[in-house]
């Protein structure tokens, strides 16, 4: 049995499900940025989001009618909160369609676990985030993943870590298949929360993938590209500009604001823009020189020339 589909191609994930619950071909196709998902998650307000799982699980047990629709508008009101709770909508959409008093017991494996969220939620929460701690987090846990796993896991009870705060590796269910037209990759069918969770975390072990606090929002960003990127480039949750863009305009006035050489960079710059308004020269000569300065510029920031050259080079390019 599987709900939802989940695999990682490049620096993205995709998580697909079947819109009427029958485990068919995926009817519904999600992706987002790699770990954008399990980030989003830990950042969850779960207070808020506990309470549904109660009043859903009563619902349903009731077997009324008004009751069940209420309750499965509820889980799709879920599902759309945050992507993990599309598998227990497509579970239960599922579920219904197959009729609840032929399936009693994955009708009360179900119930349990509905009712077990607002305890479990939380409990994830905390062991993402200390797996992140130990495990992923650049700066605290280093650049190995793997070692540290090593480290923190009892292999011969592959199922428990020795630490009852990390979160525990789950039994998962993947096939190796084509993705995305022209790749293969793990996909996971997952039945649970927890399975997705424990498929990214592995994920990130098995490629080397470390988290790090952003330098401005204090949110945690997988570090798919440059380790030494210190600004996230996540969505930001009050529809800014991305911390990557706010944090290179940020160093980049700090440390140009007394810069001698940089004053005659911005002067030369400026004159030069000048000139596509006066005709003088063309919009792509202008491009062409900023860039050749910005070169220039880079050489001159990493010693490669001197501060008197570069100047030099502004008079005369
Ligand atoms: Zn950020």
């Amino acid at each position: 049995m599987w709900y939802c589909k989940m695999y990682f191609p490049g620096r993205h994930e995709v998580i697909e499900s079947d819109a009427f619950g029958t485990q068919g071909a995926p009817s519904q196709r999600k992706a987002f940025p790699f770990l954008e998902s399990l980030l989003s998650f830990t950042e969850l307000d779960i207070r808020k989001v506990a309470v549904a799982p109660r009043c859903i699980s009563d619902d349903l047990e009731s077997l009324d009618r008004e009751r069940v629709t209420n309750a499965m508008v509820k889980l799709g009101g879920l599902a759309d909160t945050h992507s993990f709770f599309r598998v227990l909508y497509t579970k239960w959409l599922y579920l219904r369609s197959k009729g609840f008093k032929n399936n009693g017991e994955e009708v009360t494996c179900a119930l349990d676990e509905l009712r077990s969220l607002p305890e479990e939620l939380p409990l994830y929460q905390k062991q993402i985030l200390h797996f992140f701690e130990l495990i992923l987090d650049i700066d605290k846990a280093g650049r190995e993943p793997s070692r540290q796993v090593l480290r923190y896991y009892h292999f011969d009870k592959p199922d428990q870590s020795s630490d009852p705060e990390l979160f525990p590796f789950r039994l998962l269910t993947t096939r190796f298949e084509p993705v995305d037209g022209d790749a293969c990759a793990p996909v996971l069918y997952a039945n649970t929360v927890a399975d997705m969770i424990s498929f990214s975390l592995q994920t990130c072990v098995e490629r080397s993938i470390t988290v790090r606090r952003c330098k401005n929002c204090g949110r945690y960003f997988a570090q798919t590209g440059r380790v030494s990127a210190e600004y996230c480039d996540r969505t930001p949750l009050d529809g800014q500009s991305s911390c990557r863009a706010m944090g290179a305009f940020q160093q980049w006035t700090l440390k140009q604001a007394d810069d001698p050489v940089f004053k005659v960079y911005r002067r030369e710059y400026k004159r030069r823009f000048a000139w596509i308004k006066a005709g003088r020269i063309s919009d792509s000569e202008f491009y062409a020189w900023s860039e050749q300065a910005r070169e220039q510029k880079k050489k001159c920031d990493e010693g490669i020339i001197t501060a008197e050259d570069f100047q030099r080079w502004l008079k005369e390019s």
